[in-house]
């Protein structure tokens, strides 16, 4: 909703507010609830019904001016229909749907709650058509879905509505008469989204991921993966030609902006991509397409929602010119810079993940220890860990991504693990991972088809490190332990590059158009490189998948593990290698691979493994590291540290009971409800869905 559309709102809310009625129903007819409440009155002795002149301002288009009291819903005077929900409903409707299905729903609503008036042989109204009212519930039932708001109860269509043969009245012939003539096809065209360069709130967001979802529900659906400390919805949308399910063979990706609350331009271009992604997948693109269908793709546009509502308090006050008076310049700067960063329990999500690297480094000279699939140490959970950290551990664990990003701002650059440096006293040290070759290619790709990044002329924001073509290694530019993608790295399969966007971390609205073209490329190519190296998957004989077989690469110290049905991803530049499959219980299965430069598709390399005796005496890994042999990879917060610290935000999961911490009415309401819920009427509860 853009700030014109919210002032009128309140403008409702507050005409609304100071109209001397109270919350009686009209008498002839009742909503659900005053019904269960016992409110109604059948009044057959009602006065007679007049034809009069519509004065509604949000009904004064229908292309007929004199309308009926009572009315269908039973109103009695324009007043009365006034200060109904029903009408509150019309006046705000185009905001709260983000203009979709405007002015139909309106339209529809305003031929219920002011009919046509036939005046022979005696005043009656003439019904809408039901016939409009079915084709408009079957278009747009998916744009009340996305706010999470039912089907209003009087558009009902087989109460309030007539078929053609009762006779009745279109209440959008003459919209679309209108359409017809002004031949805009692209007004005609539901599947194009427009897309609003504007800064997002919170709930916001939320509506424009969910309604996206719901407009592309065969392709896309969104999920919460927890809550924030103060309570807020960790959601992501994903995008696959099978919603929810990992399909055998097709990669995963995820996207992640917004995990320093005050970096707020990844977040906005996450929940553009989304639109995008869905209307041009609709529009047909063909790229669009084989990208969806190949591969699925999850986005968190913000990890730290709490954070951003931090920032955003933070920029609007530095607007007000009394502080300005009051600030001096340099102490603003310096707190803008930094406010909303971390969570609300001042944790730095990109310092609170589990510092692995530490482990890799100081076993690394030890011939068998594994530096993939590193477990979180015990101690761990000891420390203070954010409910935002331990929802985005518990993603990462549970879907097998193969590529991920993690949308930053403050420099224009992109920077690879590792970020913490393989030396105790050395913080800007080159600190390659086993994977340096693919990750530069990742960077680059990234970097290569941003509009400026990787020109070394471009004007940079001050700092003074040595840029190879707008890509850097993390650990060079700054080092810091517990940071996100090491975890990736070292925890997972996954590779993750840090994106950052811009000098501005807060940059004026005018500015998110541009930035969404300078990055709109980038972002695809980068999704799409997640098709380059070899997948493949691992079988036994009887051709069931293995999984948690290890794929190694001879030279590259690094294995990845084959998912659920023994499928596996590798990402490899062009080059010849020697992979070798292996799991325990099985020979092992090499095989020597030429990737040649420029393959569209990735490779394709399955592996049959056959069963053998398990040697009683393996070299004990444990053995090797008694210090530990408690910490396993299946482990997950082992003593339930987590919630024993009392810790807020961790969702419940099926069948564990209720949600601790969280308060019900918060969780129950959308976020429109106090438009309705304030308004001097009975709570309209018949908007709720599941009610
Ligand atoms: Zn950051």
């Amino acid at each position: 909703m853009d700030t014109t559309e919210y002032n009128r709102v309140l403008v409702v809310l507050i005409l609304i507010n100071s109209l001397p009625i109270g919350n009686s129903a009209p008498q002839g007819f009742c909503n659900p609830e005053q019904e269960s409440l016992g409110e109604c009155h059948s009044s057959p002795a009602e006065e007679k019904p007049v034809c009069i002149d519509i004065n509604l301002a949000y009904c004064n288009d229908l292309g007929y001016s004199r309308t009926i009291f009572p009315n269908i819903l039973g109103h009695r005077s324009r007043q009365e229909v006034e200060s109904g929900p029903e009408y509150l409903l019309l006046s705000v409707i185009r905001g709260l749907l983000h203009g979709e299905c405007s002015p139909d729903i309106r339209l529809l609503g305003c031929s219920v709650l002011a009919p046509p008036c036939k005046n022979q042989p005696s005043p009656t109204s003439v019904k809408p058509c039901r016939s409009a009212c079915e084709a408009l519930k079957k278009g747009c039932g998916h744009a009340f879905e996305g706010i999470d708001m039912a089907w209003p109860y009087f558009l009902d269509c087989d109460r309030f509505f007539a078929s053609d043969e009762e006779g009745c009245h279109d209440p959008l012939a003459q919209l679309r008469a209108k359409q017809e003539v002004s031949l805009s096809s692209l007004s005609l065209d539901k599947t194009s989204t427009i897309i609003q360069f504007t800064y997002h709130t919170n709930a916001q967001m939320y509506s424009v991921l969910k309604r996206t979802a719901s407009k592309c529900s065969h392709i896309s659906r969104t999920y919460s993966l927890g809550r924030s400390v103060e309570g807020k919805d960790l959601l992501a949308i994903e995008f696959s030609d099978n919603p929810g399910g990992h399909e055998l063979l097709e990669p995963e990706v995820k996207l992640v902006g917004n995990m320093h609350g005050n970096e707020v331009l990844g977040r906005q271009l996450l929940i553009y991509l989304a639109q995008y992604l869905c209307s041009e997948y609709l529009l047909g693109n063909q790229r669009i397409q084989t990208l969806v269908n190949t591969t699925r793709v999850h986005i968190l546009a913000s990890m730290n929602p709490d954070g951003y509502d931090l920032a955003v308090a933070e920029v609007e006050d530095s607007n007000d010119p009394e502080r300005q008076e009051h600030d001096n310049q340099e102490g603003r700067e310096l707190n803008s810079w930094t406010v909303g960063r971390t969570n609300a329990q001042n944790l730095d999500l990109n310092r609170n993940f589990p510092d692995l690297t530490s482990i890799l480094y100081r076993n690394r000279r030890i011939n068998q220890f594994r530096t993939d699939h590193i477990p979180i140490p015990d101690s761990y959970w000891f420390g203070k860990i954010a409910p935002e950290t331990y929802a985005v551990m518990k993603w990462i664990r549970s879907v097998p991504f193969v590529l991920s990003a993690s949308l930053h701002g403050g420099e224009l650059v992109i920077s690879y693990p590792f970020d913490f440096s393989r030396h105790i006293h050395e913080d800007r040290m080159f600190s390659p991972t086993p994977d340096e070759q693919a990750f530069k290619q990742l960077a680059r790709t990234y970097a290569d088809a941003h509009a400026s990044m990787a020109d070394n002329n471009t004007e940079r924001c001050g700092a003074s490190f040595i840029r190879n073509g707008g890509i850097i290694n993390g650990a060079q530019w700054y080092s810091f332990p517990g940071g996100m993608s090491d975890f990736n790295y070292l925890h997972t399969n996954c590779l993750e590059i840090t994106v950052e966007l811009g000098c501005d971390k807060f940059p004026p609205e005018v500015e998110l158009y541009p930035e969404w073209l300078r990055n709109k490329e980038a972002l695809m190519s980068f999704m799409e490189s997640v098709h380059r190296g070899i997948k493949g998957v691992v079988k036994d004989e009887e051709g069931y998948g293995i999984k948690g077989a290890s794929i190694s690469v001879r030279g590259i110290r690094k294995d990845v593990t084959t998912a659920e049905d023994g499928d596996y991803w590798r990402l490899l530049n062009s080059g010849t290698y020697i992979v070798t499959a292996s799991a325990k219980g099985y020979s092992r299965v090499s095989k020597r691979i030429r990737l040649p430069a420029h393959l569209e598709k990735p490779g394709r390399v399955d592996f049959l493994l056959k069963k053998v005796q398990v040697r009683p005496v393996e070299p004990d890994y444990q053995l090797l590291f008694p210090s530990s042999s408690l910490d396993t990879y299946e482990r997950f917060d082992p003593y339930n540290q987590f919630r024993r610290n009392g810790e807020p935000g961790e969702p419940s999961e099926p069948g564990t009971g209720g949600e601790p911490g969280l308060d019900p009415e918060r969780q129950e309401k959308p976020w429109w409800w106090s438009y309705f819920s304030q308004a001097g009427f009975s709570a309209p509860t018949w908007l709720l869905r599941n009610v």
